[in-house]
C-alpha cells in the first residue's frame, strides 16, 4: 500500500457554475497537452453537469472528468437533482461532495454528505469529501475538531483509498486568494492523516488528502510537495487550460 509520501497526487479542478459549450475547448487544451506530456499527476476537471457528457467524449483517456455534486437517492421524485448513476451514465468518473458552497447554501450537513458518498460509492463514482473550517473557527482554535467531526460524519465507514479522496479546504481561502500558511497546512494534514488511520487504519493511511484554496500556478511550486499533501483541488485557476497546467506542472513526482 502506498505510504503517505509516495502517493500518486491528484489535481482536481472544480468549474462551479461556469462553463457553456464554448469552455469545451479549455478541456480539449488540457486534454491534448496531457497526452502530449503525460503529468506527474492525475487530472480532473469537474465542469458543470450540462458539460460533463461532451467533456468526457473530449477528455478521452488523458483527463477524468467529474461532477460538482450528486442527490444521495439513486432515483425518484427530486425535481431538479441528480443521480449518481445519471452522473455516470454521462460520463463522470468522480464526484465532488460536501463543498463548502453546498453546506453554505444548501445547508447541506456532514450526515447528507455521508449519505451522498455512499450514493457515489454505489454508483462507482470517487468521490471527493471536503471539509474544512471556517475563519471564526480557526481564530477561536477549533479547526482541528470541526475537521475532526467532518470527517467522522462525512465519510461512511466502509470508504476505502480507491473510491475516496478527502479535500481540505479552508473555508476562507476559498475564492479569496488567501492561502493557508505552509506550516498550517502541515499540520492540518496530518491532524486529517491521524484521524483517518484511528478510523480506518492502513485503508486511511493510503487515502488522499488534497488542498484547496486558492491554489493557482504562481503558488502550487509552495504548496504542492507539502509533507502530506497528496494532491489540490482548485476553483478559479481551474477555468484556464494554461493556469491548470501550470498547477499541474508542479506535481510532485513519485
Ligand atoms: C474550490 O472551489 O474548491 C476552490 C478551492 O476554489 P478556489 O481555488 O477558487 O479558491
Amino acid at each position: 500500500m502506498a505510504s503517505v509520501s509516495t502517493m500518486r497526487q491528484l489535481i482536481a479542478g472544480n468549474w462551479k457554475m461556469n462553463g457553456l459549450s464554448q469552455s469545451l475547448v479549455e478541456i480539449e487544451t488540457v486534454a491534448r497537452a496531457l497526452l502530449k506530456a503525460p503529468p506527474n499527476a492525475d487530472a480532473m476537471i469537474c465542469p458543470p453537469a450540462t458539460l460533463i457528457a461532451r467533456a468526457s467524449a473530449i477528455a478521452g483517456g488523458a483527463l477524468a472528468i467529474g461532477a460538482q455534486d450528486c442527490h444521495e437517492k439513486d432515483h425518484g421524485a427530486f425535481t431538479g437533482d441528480l443521480s449518481a448513476g445519471m452522473l455516470k451514465d454521462s460520463g463522470a468518473s468522480a464526484v465532488i461532495l460536501g463543498h463548502s458552497e453546498r453546506r453554505q447554501y444548501h445547508n447541506e450537513t456532514s450526515p447528507r454528505v455521508a449519505a451522498k458518498t455512499r450514493a457515489a460509492h454505489r454508483a462507482g463514482l470517487l468521490a471527493i469529501v471536503c471539509i474544512g473550517e471556517t475563519e471564526a473557527q480557526r481564530d477561536s482554535g477549533r479547526a482541528n475538531d470541526v475537521c475532526s467531526a467532518q470527517i467522522s460524519e462525512s465519510i461512511p465507514d466502509n470508504a476505502t483509498a480507491a473510491d475516496t479522496v478527502v479535500a481540505y479546504e479552508p473555508v476562507w481561502a476559498i475564492g479569496t486568494g488567501r492561502t493557508a500558511k505552509p506550516d498550517d497546512i502541515v499540520g492540518m494534514h496530518a491532524h486529517i492523516r491521524r484521524c483517518l488511520e484511528r478510523r480506518f487504519g492502513p485503508v486511511g493511511r493510503a487515502m488522499r488528502v488534497l488542498y484547496g484554496g486558492s491554489v493557482n500556478p504562481g503558488n502550487a511550486a509552495d504548496i504542492l510537495p507539502l509533507e502530506g499533501v497528496d494532491g489540490a483541488l482548485v476553483g478559479g485557476a481551474s477555468l484556464r487550460a494554461s493556469d491548470f497546467l501550470g498547477i499541474l506542472a508542479k506535481a510532485r513526482a513519485t
